[in-house]
């Protein structure tokens, strides 16, 4: 972002609440751009002994596996994200039991992850238009390539504690 997109006038740097951040030179206009992060949804669910995960089609990590999750869409509350994105990845359609985490991943990523816990309600699992596959993975088999630290993290998580799996069922 180089321009403002309010007036077009170029944006510098100013220090604002303690913070530099990127603001309009035009003294007559306001637009601060205060580059929140963006909410993004990552659900573990529980399958046949294992847990799901998708294969990505899209970059970044084309071909690496990751939980199925994304983006939040305006006026989208985070559960109704959280089963829309499943049900577009993997074909589940999933009641979601609990918000099991909320991380920042940091390093230049402006996100905030928020790992729900779902269970199954019907749906066949196969992979949607953006993922190449979608499986239930047990321990003992889970692909090398988890994508995401944050990702790999709640994984390994789920598996280290039989009560997600529970609370899940
Ligand atoms: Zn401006």
């Amino acid at each position: 972002m180089k321009n403002c997109p309010h007036c077009s006038q170029i944006l510098i740097f100013i220090e604002i609440g303690g913070r530099e951040r990127l603001a309009c030179e035009n003294r007559h206009c306001d637009f601060v751009h205060w580059d929140n992060p963006k909410p993004v949804t990552a659900t573990l669910i529980p399958l046949d002994g294992g847990l799901v995960l998708v294969e990505r089609k899209f970059e970044p990590f084309v071909g690496d596996w990751c939980l199925p999750g994304g983006f939040i869409e305006a006026h989208e509350s985070p559960e109704e994200s959280a089963r829309r994105e499943v049900f577009e990845e993997t074909g589940l359609e999933v009641e979601i039991k609990q918000l099991v985490g909320a991380s920042a991943p940091g390093r230049g990523i402006n996100v905030i992850i928020l790992f729900y816990l779902a269970t199954p309600v019907g749906g066949l699992l196969a992979p949607g238009d953006d993922a190449s596959d979608a499986r239930a993975f047990r321990q003992e088999a889970l692909p090398p390539n988890i994508c995401f630290d944050l990702h790999r993290k709640m994984v390994r998580e789920f598996f280290g504690n039989p009560n997600m799996s529970l609370a899940a069922s």
